[in-house]
């Protein structure tokens, strides 16, 4: 099936705001970020122990630009061995350097990458922006910045984790083998990485094929910020791979973010092992509005908590729960929002919604949204024109949706909202957690009360309260259910990284 439906038209100007008419009052010149300050090289070995290496056997794959479909560079494939060579460099460094370094010594590393991070945050929104196709806004305002909070954040604990953890005496755990993905490919290394590292602990890093170029531009930083060779490791290569690196024996600690299903292999496969597991996995978000909720805001929210990123975003607010009292006004304003979302090339600094991340992504999205209109559910798109090359997708809402519909139940990890309605707080309750996932969800009303009674009672990681997709670093984030298990970020996270078990009453 193909998507025929008609996509509707944009909103007219209010007339106060004096347009000629026929002007359209959504054009904005283009604003394309300059590429001429950064330096993509055509070819990125494995980094191991401080160095660009070859894979051995030599074998490469190439990494393209989403928006365009161009090649951007080639990265090698590691091979079985190199996962070896990658855990033994990481294995030495921990033994011979890392877990004997004080605390405030580890810390000064991380404050040094945070701060070269900053230094360097232009250079990474752009390279992360080309590499993943998100819009530069967010990748300047949102993943840059966030990724240097997060190294900054864990600096500070490094030299407190006896405070962290009162009455226990915490050890590093040795090497971790960290798997992360495309959606953000930065940040999700600053999750991995930062707390690894604060808590004495050296890593390998397997980022996903689609988007290693931050990867290995953070293998710069290490190189710039004077680490000692092995302490933090980065290789490049398809899912088996990942395999081997979660399941070497020399690896203490795994941390996975991706899909429930390769989440499922890796914690099947590490079963019975004593290595410590947390995985951060997939979303089906329910953003629930009341009746009573200012609608203005929480249009802005809904349109942040689906459309941020393309809606790949695992804690998405993918599901909308509208009371139904106010469906009709609400649905009109979202719609009228939508319309005036710009859709293009993610280094424009107007751009709202970039790339799909990948063909296969794209497919997959289509997929989902063809099995939407076949289920009886009603699309609206705007009308806007896409790019002609590159993996585009028009932000998508879907009403008339029921609670059995595809669209309501799977993971989309695209711009794609399915919209619901419900009469009492019990209802909503009962709809939002009718799904396998439980990562976040959100709640729009004026009632401090109703917001109290409805986080309890929603098996979700993280709720927001009239907000969506806010993340800090102190704040933990993770999953119930079949969004996998653990905590990343605060404490908790570093805890993740931590052997507790000692009691700290005799230790140091
Ligand atoms: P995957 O789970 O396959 O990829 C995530 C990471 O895991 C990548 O680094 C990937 O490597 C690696 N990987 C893949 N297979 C294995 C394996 N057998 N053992 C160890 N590591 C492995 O996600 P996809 O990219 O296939 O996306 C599919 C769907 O998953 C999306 O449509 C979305 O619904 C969901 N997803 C959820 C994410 C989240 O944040 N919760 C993030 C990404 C996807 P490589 O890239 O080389 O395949």
């Amino acid at each position: 099936m193909t998507l025929t439906k008609k996509a509707e038209s944009r909103p007219a100007a209010p007339n106060s705001w004096g347009l000629a008419r026929g002007e359209n009052p959504w054009e904005y010149a283009p604003a394309p970020e300059a590429t001429d300050h950064i330096r993509i090289e055509p070819e990125y070995g494995l980094f191991i122990g401080n160095e660009f290496v070859r894979s051995t056997p030599r074998k490469t794959f190439t990494v393209i630009n989403p928006a365009t479909e161009e090649p951007l560079a080639k990265v090698a494939h590691a091979s079985k061995a190199d996962v070896g060579r990658a855990v033994g460099a990481a294995h030495e460094a921990h033994r011979s350097v890392w877990s004997k370094l004080p605390g405030r010594e580890r810390a000064k590393y991380l404050y040094r990458i945070a701060r070269i991070m900053q230094e360097r945050s232009r250079e990474f929104a752009v390279v992360e922006s080309m590499n993943s196709g998100k819009p530069i806004k967010e990748s300047r305002d949102v993943d840059v910045p966030l990724a240097a909070a997060h190294f900054f954040y864990y600096a500070g604990w490094a030299d407190k984790l006896e405070y962290a953890f009162p009455n226990r005496d915490p050890r590093s755990l040795g090497v971790a083998a960290q798997v992360i993905p495309w959606n953000f490919p930065l940040l999700m290394l600053a999750w991995k990485i930062a707390p690894a590292l604060a808590a004495g602990n050296t890593v390998v890093l397997k980022p996903a094929s689609t988007t290693p170029l931050t990867a290995y531009l953070f293998a710069d930083v290490v190189r710039q910020a004077d680490l000692p060779p092995g302490v933090v490791n980065i290789i490049t290569g398809p899912g088996e791979i990942g395999m081997e690196l979660v399941t070497h024996p020399d690896v203490s600690k795994v941390a996975f973010t991706g899909s429930t299903a390769v989440g499922k292999m890796i914690a099947r496969a590490l079963a019975g092992s004593d290595k410590k597991l947390t995985l951060e996995l997939g979303g089906k978000a329910a953003n629930i509005v009341f009746d009573d909720a200012p609608l203005d805001q929480a249009i802005e929210g809904i349109v942040n908590g689906i459309y941020f990123n393309q809606g790949e975003v695992c804690c998405a607010g993918s599901r909308l729960f509208v009371q139904e009292s106010v469906y009709e006004p609400l649905i009109e304003k979202l719609k009228a929002r939508l319309g005036t979302l710009r859709v293009g090339d993610p280094l424009d600094k107007n751009t709202d919604v970039g790339a799909i991340n990948s063909a296969a992504q794209l497919a997959k999205v289509q997929e989902l949204v063809e099995s939407g209109i076949a289920e009886g559910a009603e699309m609206f798109q705007p009308d806007c024109e896409l790019p002609t090359r590159g993996f585009f997708f028009r932000p998508t809402l879907f009403t008339g949706v029921s609670m059995s519909h595809r669209i309501a139940q799977e993971e989309i990890f695209g711009p794609v909202l399915s919209v619901l309605t419900f009469r009492t707080p019990d209802e909503a309750i009962e709809k939002a957690n009718n799904t396998p996932y439980g990562l976040s969800a959100g709640v729009w009303t004026e009632k401090g009360s109703r917001i109290f009674k409805m986080v309890n009672a929603m098996r979700a990681g993280v709720v927001w309260a009239n907000t969506f997709n806010r993340f800090d670093p102190t704040s933990p984030f993770g999953g119930y259910k079949e969004s996998g298990y653990g905590r990343e970020g605060g404490i908790h996270g570093l805890g993740a990284y931590l052997d507790l078990s000692a009691n700290g009453v005799s230790g140091r």
